[in-house]
């Protein structure tokens, strides 16, 4: 079991080569290559909003772009285990963007890119979705993978989650079976299915995606916001999921997806400090596994 981490926090700051140099100094095995920074939503005009300023991975010669970083990488004793595809999907701009996260996925040694399901879409209309990526996807050789989301319910006396696409165990099997196909995995969020007025959580999911289950987001929260927060630091109980994975005969990563992201004016030792109790947050949750 691999320990990893989404790239997204330190490489805004950083840019991809630093970002990619400190998460190998601060001990990851891995990293969870984050593409959707690149081609982010843009919440007040409804469209994709890609990254500003020269951007390497954006243009037309990004396959060896990201081959290189693969090399660097690798160079740094760092592999890419998953990868995080752009989303909404719902948005035909950023839904454009997803053959792209699939090819960088592949130029960068990844097995699994995450692609979101549409939070309002059911399980057959998803279906199509990752149905139609499939043959693209398996001439890759990536695998995709379907996640666990939520919707907001802000009326007074409410204000916590509401169900959407997979939020419930059922649902998130009932996804993976509609595909029916290797190359359509489950990625497990772990912070969201523990999130208040969903009717699950991250033991029932692991119990009922069985051999489906691939990828993990581990984060922690109150167990009522999606608080992105390293774990330990709140509510979710992290001994019964790890003995869970274990007696479901997990296979995957320990992929960390926090959102510390770093202010643009952390130096260089701040963040590799942060990373490198980040990574032995990992090491942590590993142990616990292994010990489960
Ligand atoms: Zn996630």
């Amino acid at each position: 079991m691999k320990t990893s981490m989404n790239l997204s926090c330190a490489l805004r700051r950083f840019g991809l080569e630093k970002a990619i140099e400190l998460h190998a100094k601060a001990g990851f095995d891995a990293i969870d290559f984050s593409l959707h920074p690149f081609v982010d939503m843009d919440w007040q005009n409804n469209c994709a909003k890609l990254m500003p300023g020269e951007q390497p991975i954006l243009g037309d010669g990004f396959v060896d772009y990201v081959k290189g970083l693969r090399k660097y990488a690798e160079s740094l004793g760092l592999t890419c285990n998953q990868s995080h595809a752009p989303f909404p999907v719902r948005v035909p701009q950023i839904r454009a963007y997803l053959k792209w996260a699939i090819e960088a996925t592949g130029a960068m040694g990844g097995e699994y890119v995450i692609i979101h399901p549409d939070n309002d879409a059911d399980a057959a209309a998803n279906a199509e979705m990752y149905r139609e990526l499939l043959p693209f996807a398996k001439e890759k050789g990536v695998k995709m993978a379907t996640e666990n989301m939520w919707n907001w319910d802000y009326t007074p006396g409410v204000d916590h989650a509401v169900p959407a696409a997979c939020s419930h165990h059922e649902d998130f099997l009932a996804h993976v079976e509609a595909v029916g196909d290797d190359y359509l995995v489950a990625c497990l969020d772990i912070g969201h299915a523990e999130m208040k007025g969903l009717d699950t959580d991250s033991v029932r999911m692991i119990k009922t995606l069985g051999p489906h289950l691939k990828c993990l987001h581990v984060h922690d929260n109150d167990k009522w916001h999606d608080s992105h927060a390293e774990p330990f630091t709140m509510d979710v109980d992290f001994g019964p999921i790890m003995k869970a994975l274990k007696e479901a005969g997990y296979q995957g990563d320990l992929t960390l997806e926090v959102d510390s992201e770093f202010d643009m004016d952390v130096t260089e030792e701040e963040a590799l400090a942060k990373l490198t109790h980040l990574a032995n947050v990992a090491k942590k949750l590993v142990k616990m596994f292994e010990e489960a």
